[in-house]
């Protein structure tokens, strides 16, 4: 096993996946189709399935469970394998999600050499591996380049793309050559099988065994069991974070918010926010939210162990919460009735609304906009008489207050019975002019290209109530 950490000098285009070669095996011929190109059959499923996955993530699990029923479990071998999930839990989430695919901190040799020791502890692939793969789900989110993609089924995105074989040619290129300059990263990722039975098996063993002589329930509880619910818990990453709960930010892709998620996980539970703000480290932006990760990191920086955290400026993240809302605020507008827009409404004379009027239709004109009232004179709450009596008139400023003020709901309600707009008709005209003056109240469309209609901004409402006769 060589390290492939040595880039190759002179190619046109570093992207530190080229020179990349799996850990496992002799590698592979991109020149030779790949397994996953040739469909599943009876004859050749078992070529499909990744068979050391599913012995290091079904097989030893199962076979640990099993051997727990003839282990008693000691109370500090309880306690202690508890204690041990948190700190290889924060292996991946702090040290190979946040610190190392992500960036979002800086780490002092002693600390990173903490968090690649816990981080094989919970057996989940070397740091350079997890992270190529993860900056390739950042950039290319639920497209096939997506290694764990949850479009191709929830228990793809949890198990399944390490279960089964995955084509390396589909997965999308990142750059990695950050990671192949540090130290730390290649040595774990050149030692992982050692250091993943160090840290994993040997270690939790060692100290139940010296610490309160028990062996096996370290091997078995703190160590096989211990793994399997770290890595249970921490693919819920990919899988419940991408199928359970809120879009705050954006809901073009798959990524969501949800508490459990966050409970499960150590605080990657807020993923749409995450992958809006990948680079930051933290991913419950409320100090209410539960994001022990975050926590952890804060308190290293403390003890001067981290530095250089990386923080969106709250008025970036607003933003986006505000072009999401308005996104929503925009769909539930347009699915209402606005009434007809006022430049697709015909044009009429005043002479032809008299004469329609006269002929039986209850027309009334408010505000230059013809209005069919027909069906509405019996429901009107103002009474019968009233309305009729404004059939074939301009009742602008009746409705506005010369006899009553109409209340809101009630312009809106009459835009919806628009039929025409008279020629000349001048208070559209006034209208229009005085949306042009106030750039407050100015016209707005919304994403569908819909005019916003703002309470009090509706076309019939006059922002100085005309006197009527009595008043003056
Ligand atoms: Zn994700
Ligand atoms: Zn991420």
């Amino acid at each position: 096993m060589s390290s492939d950490a040595k880039a190759p000098v002179g190619t046109p285009v570093i992207d530190g996946t080229k020179d990349y070669k799996p850990l496992r095996g002799k590698g592979y011929d991109l020149k030779k189709p790949h397994i996953t190109e040739t469909p599943i059959t009876w004859g050749n499923w078992y070529k499909h399935v990744n068979w050391l996955n599913v012995t290091f993530i079904i097989g030893v699990p199962l076979a640990g469970c099993i051997a727990a029923y003839w282990t008693p479990l000691h109370l500090y071998t309880a306690i202690f394998s508890v204690v041990y999930y948190f700190n290889t839990g924060l292996g991946i989430t702090a040290g190979y999600h946040r610190l190392w695919a992500h960036t979002s901190y800086k780490a002092s040799t002693p600390l990173k050499i903490y968090l690649a020791a816990v981080g094989a502890g919970a057996v989940e692939g070397s740091i350079r591996w997890w992270s190529r793969d993860h900056r390739a789900h950042h950039r290319y989110t639920d497209t096939e380049k997506d290694p764990y993609s949850v479009r191709k089924g929830l228990l793809y995105s949890h198990l399944g793309w390490m279960v089964m074989k995955q084509n390396p040619k589909r997965i999308g290129r990142t750059d990695i050559t950050d990671l192949n300059d540090d130290p730390v990263v290649v040595f774990q990722h050149t030692h992982f099988i050692k250091c993943v039975i160090a840290m994993g098996l040997v270690f939790p063993m060692l100290v139940c065994g010296l610490g309160w002589n028990d062996w096996a329930g370290g091997f078995i509880y703190a160590g096989i069991l211990r793994i399997f619910f770290v890595q249970q818990a921490t693919f819920c990453v990919n899988s419940l974070a991408h199928w359970l709960g809120d879009q705050p930010f954006d809901d073009r892709n798959s990524p969501r918010d949800h508490v459990i998620t966050a409970l499960v996980t150590l605080g990657e539970g807020y993923h749409n926010f995450h992958h809006e703000f990948p680079s930051d480290y933290r991913n419950a932006i409320e100090w209410w939210q539960y994001d022990p990760t975050k926590w952890s990191i804060w308190t290293w920086k403390k003890l001067g162990l981290a530095y250089d955290l990386k923080q969106f400026r709250s008025n970036e993240i607003e933003k986006g919460r505000v072009q999401q809302l308005q996104k929503k605020l925009d769909q539930k507008r347009a699915i209402l009735d606005w009434g007809t827009p006022l430049d697709q409404l015909p044009v009429i004379h005043w002479d032809d609304f008299v004469a329609e009027s006269k002929n039986g239709k209850a027309l009334v004109a408010i505000a230059g906009v013809i209005h069919d009232v027909t069906d509405f004179i019996k429901d009107h709450p103002g009474g019968k008489a009233l309305i009729s009596s404004a059939i074939g008139k301009d009742a602008t400023a009746i409705f506005n207050g010369g006899v009553y003020l109409h209340s809101n709901a009630a312009h809106n309600l009459l835009s919806t019975m628009r039929v025409g707009v008279l020629r000349g008709g001048c208070e559209v005209e006034i209208w229009k002019r005085a949306q042009s003056e106030n750039k407050d109240t100015i016209v707005v469309n919304d994403s569908t290209g819909q005019r916003i209609v703002r309470a009090g901004d509706q076309v019939t409402r006059l922002t100085q109530p005309i006197s009527s006769a009595e008043a003056a």
